[in-house]
């Protein structure tokens, strides 16, 4: 299968990808996109005025935000349109006293952060990113450090010193064995003196705190011998993030009734209950913002519910040849073939009939192939944000997402493909 006119919006997936190393880079490039097309910004401690049409953003932590087009409608008889999606992505974060020697070598103490394929970290050149606290001249303030340079690698030990990992495998200890080394001990400055630099703080007293992670500086890329394939970290969940951005923006000067909203949430892969993740408070408060009036009864709220629908985009498992017997025999999602439905029985998707049968039909009239996902009756299911706010918000929702392999590997791949039809189903779902 050839490139089809994916190529431009996977182009700019790739940029998106790089731009946003961490949630608060992932945060801050939706932001500027936003901005570019006048969304204005809301915060979450002023006085909302919310116009009819109007588009706007709001962000908590700087690592979860909404964006939303308001609905030209009566709320109560409108509803929302939600696409959810998520910021963040396994990897390896720095500890708070994270720098220290060890025989000679400079390390940085990291925890694993989500559901990380070790093995994928190791003897990758990495470069850092996140926030760090800095309070000078009696101000304190966060600064978002996005460092693209061969900083630091976990060195994995020569074969000749480990004679049986290619017949017993890799074991990785999270606590051992993970700490990339990042200099040597006659390096000039400590951590905490190199990070200040880093940061343009003039002593390393003045950093209060950080949240820093390390990633893989492997440029994202078309891949396959006819670019079937995109190559890139954190296509969980930030291909989901994308297409729901550029759909949201593709149809954002067209009125509709229904107010529609993007929520893209930090902290899904460490099970998104925080006061940014899917199971906070974050999206349940901005719509009842925007769905409150001046009825004693509330009832615009509970009338507006009933009239909303929510799509949770998250990266599907597409069938792996050298491991096809993981997944049933039925239910093998293709690379290059369209989004995918995933259902569970046990309701570690939100999908159900009615929803399933939604999508599958937005994806028809997007002229859109679409797939189905079950996992083996014999293994256990992983779980998205679907759950979470179809539970907290009594919305319907479904569970999709396009099929792709090496999930939570420092480098995934997914298909050229798929990103643009995912896109053209989500515009759909925006506009009708
Ligand atoms: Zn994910």
């Amino acid at each position: 299968m050839g490139v089809d006119n994916s190529t431009e919006c996977c182009q700019d997936l790739l940029d998106f990808i790089e731009a946003a190393p961490s949630p608060f880079h992932a945060v801050a490039e939706t932001s500027e996109r936003l901005l570019a097309q006048e969304f204005s910004e809301l915060k979450e401690a002023d006085s909302w005025s919310v116009e009819p049409d109007g588009r706007y953003f709001v962000r908590r932590n700087d690592s979860s935000i909404l964006a939303f087009v308001a609905g030209s409608g009566d709320v109560a008889k409108s509803g929302f349109r939600i696409l959810g999606a998520h910021t963040d992505s396994p990897n390896l974060r720095v500890k708070p006293q994270g720098g220290y020697v060890k025989n000679g070598y400079r390390q940085v103490g990291v925890e694993i952060y989500g559901g990380v394929l070790l093995a994928t970290w190791t003897d990758r050149d990495l470069g850092l990113s996140g926030r760090v606290v800095v309070k000078e001249d009696g101000g304190v303030e966060s600064r978002l450090l996005q460092l693209d340079e061969p900083l630091a690698r976990v060195p994995q030990l020569a074969i000749h010193l480990n004679r049986e990992v290619n017949s017993k495998g890799l074991l990785l200890n999270a606590q051992k064995h993970m700490a990339p080394i990042m200099g040597l001990a006659d390096s000039s400055d400590e951590f905490e003196d190199w990070l200040a630099a880093q940061v343009g703080a003039t002593t390393k007293d003045a950093i209060q705190s950080f949240e820093l992670m390390f990633h893989v500086l492997e440029k994202p890329s078309f891949g396959g011998a006819n670019q079937e394939f995109i190559f890139a970290p954190r296509l969980d969940n930030l291909a989901s993030c994308h297409a729901g951005l550029v759909a949201l923006l593709a149809g954002a000067k067209t009125s509709t009734e229904a107010t529609r909203i993007i929520a893209l949430w930090d902290h899904e892969e460490v099970g998104s209950s925080s006061a940014t993740g899917a199971a906070g408070s974050f999206l349940e408060d901005t719509m009842r913002r925007l769905a409150s009036d001046s009825d004693e009864g509330g009832e615009t709220w509970f009338r507006a519910k009933a009239r909303s629908s929510i799509i949770s985009a998250d990266m599907a498992h597409a069938v792996h040849p050298n491991y096809a017997d993981k997944h049933d025999p039925h239910h093998m999602p293709q690379i290059n073939a369209g989004p995918v439905i995933k259902t569970n029985a046990s309701a570690r998707y939100a999908t159900q009939a009615e929803t399933a049968a939604q999508f599958a039909m937005l994806c028809a009239h997007a002229d859109v192939p679409c797939q189905n996902f079950v996992m083996r009756s014999d293994l256990g299911c992983g779980s998205t944000i679907g759950p979470l706010t179809t539970t907290r918000l009594g919305i319907a929702a479904v569970d999709v997402g396009n099929p792709m392999l090496s999930m939570h590997s420092c480098r995934e791949m997914a298909g050229s493909a798929d990103h643009g039809m995912m896109i053209r189903v989500l515009e759909r779902y925006f506009l009708t």
